[in-house]
């Protein structure tokens, strides 16, 4: 029988007390890989009761020991970091290659954790006034948050639970139901530890136990990352509530290729932004805007390149571009793909009709490329999140940047090119969080500020780097005068 998963609550593994559960699905071999409990609000009460009663003694934990905690939980990680990679690629679909990307890059988050001693540090200014010191130190808050998407089950998570922790706070993570079993095999390594119980807590669960995370009256802050509607409610809910929120949403990347940009680099580079991870990454470049002359070669080399990719089973290490999430994310991308037919775009490469040998039944659509692309059709608009390029067309650099700003994402932009000129004007007019000048998958690393702008994030303090620092602390301002 397959099993049906566990909150860890407390330091323990204890059974949700939902009644339903969500079925997790290898979306390649269609596996039933677990169930995944629809966890109740007492589930969730539950976790926050246990984080709360951990706060006070990890809060007065010298913050050199917690940060000890992360070496440990890095030394684990990279024990582990195959099992890592292989749980990602068969709850998610994505190529191993991708996968380890991913877990490297979550390792990378516990490493910037472990600096935490060193950049939480407050500041002081002597003789503020006569005989007056002024002092402002930081302080953790409390009990944190995070409600996570499928995309990056492993990666996510670790952009906010190793620094939240290591400032002072204690933890809940609400995964993905899609892709629990991430989460599931962290919280085993987390369990190794020995973390002081409650300290950090997973809660399996959707829609149910977001809300109760974020109507809890002893969180005080939520960390958010997913589809901008989702943003919105979440943005809303915990502004409600009187919380701390960062939310990041969804997006549309627009990538301009320039005439005087090298096409054959250029799209060697945009073939992983565009269909890297099947497309379904916040950074995907999903419209290519071709100005001028670049148009024609860059048209025939993109689909030349693309038709080549080799799709399949994310095991198997010689496949280039696995699975998206589920069946029905590959029925809604094959509808959008039929809109933009329908809108008058032409599919000069159409990933509609894919059959993997051997995985008849997995949730496979080739790459597609779509030409003729207009602003005003739907696959300009709506993130797609699929192995989907849009192509346009404009006749300059001013017009490219005018297509690229009317959208109301902005997570990221790239342009190619071999213009300081034009990168120039580019980072400074393009309204996007993320830029990339001949790079397409513009990704801040740890220690930097990751989040976008317009739909695409909610909120002031951007995830990972020295926001994360500002967000999972507050400036506690002390006034001295000795007499
Ligand atoms: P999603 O919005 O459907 O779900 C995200 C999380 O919210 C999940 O944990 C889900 O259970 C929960 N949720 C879903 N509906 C909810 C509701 N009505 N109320 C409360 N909680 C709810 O996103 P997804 O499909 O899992 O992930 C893909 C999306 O995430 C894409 O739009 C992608 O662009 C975005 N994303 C953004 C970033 C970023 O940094 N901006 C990074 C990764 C993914």
């Amino acid at each position: 029988m397959v099993e049906r998963l566990k909150n860890f609550i407390g330091g323990q593994w204890v059974e949700s007390s939902a009644a339903s559960t969500i079925p997790v699905h290898n979306p390649a071999t269609c596996e039933l890989l677990a169930e995944c409990p629809d966890s109740t609000r007492a589930d969730v009460d539950a976790a926050v009761r246990a984080a709360s009663a951990a706060y006070d003694d990890w809060r007065r934990t010298p913050v050199l020991s917690r940060a000890q905690y992360m070496y440990r939980f890095k030394a684990l990680l990279e024990d582990r970091f195959e099992d890592l990679a292989n749980t990602v690629v068969r709850e998610n679909g994505k190529t191993k290659d991708e996968a380890r990307g991913e877990v490297r890059r979550g390792i990378e988050s516990v490493d910037f954790a472990a600096s935490v001693p060193t950049i939480m540090r407050g500041y002081k200014v002597e003789d503020i006034s006569s005989g007056i010191d002024e002092t402002a130190e930081r302080q953790p808050l409390g009990v944190f948050a995070a409600i996570t998407p499928f995309n990056f089950p492993m990666m996510v998570p670790l952009w906010f639970l190793p620094t939240a922790i290591t400032c002072g706070n204690t933890y809940v993570v609400k995964p993905s139901p899609q892709t629990p079993l991430s989460m599931q095999l962290v919280y085993e390594l987390l369990e190794e530890l020995d973390l002081p119980e409650g300290v950090v807590n997973l809660v399996h669960g959707g829609r149910e136990a977001s809300m109760a995370v974020m109507e809890h009256p002893d969180v005080v802050g939520v960390s958010f990352v997913g589809s901008t509607p989702v943003a919105k409610i979440v943005y809303e809910t915990c502004a409600k509530h009187g919380k701390r929120v960062q939310a990041q949403g969804g997006a549309k990347n627009y990538i301009a290729v320039m005439p005087d940009a090298n096409i054959e680099a250029s799209v060697a580079n945009i073939m992983g932004s565009a269909f890297g991870c099947a497309g379904q990454r916040c950074l995907a470049g999903s419209v290519v805007v071709a100005v001028g002359d670049a148009y024609e070669p860059l048209r025939n080399e993109l689909v030349k390149r693309a038709g080549m990719l080799r799709v399949g089973y994310g095991l198997n290490e010689s496949t280039q571009m696995g699975t998206v999430i589920s069946a029905a994310a590959k029925e809604r991308i094959n509808s959008l793909i039929e809109q933009g037919v329908t809108e008058g775009a032409q599919p000069v490469l159409d990933g509609r009709g894919i059959r993997v040998d051997g995985f008849e039944d997995g949730s496979f659509v080739g790459p597609t490329i779509l030409d003729g692309v207009e602003p005003d059709m739907t696959v300009a608009k709506e993130e797609i999140f699929g192995p989907v390029l849009s192509i346009m067309h404009a006749p300059d650099f001013d017009s490219a940047v005018d297509m690229i700003n009317q959208s109301r994402y902005g997570n990221a932009a790239s342009i190619f090119t071999s213009s300081g000129k034009y990168a120039r004007e580019f980072k400074y007019r393009v309204r996007a969080g993320n830029i990339g000048i001949n790079v397409g998958v513009a990704a801040a690393t740890a220690s930097f500020p990751f989040g976008g702008q317009k739909e695409s994030f909610f909120g002031d303090l951007h995830g990972q780097g020295p926001d994360s620092i500002e967000f999972f602390t507050d400036r506690k301002i002390l006034i001295e005068r000795w007499l």
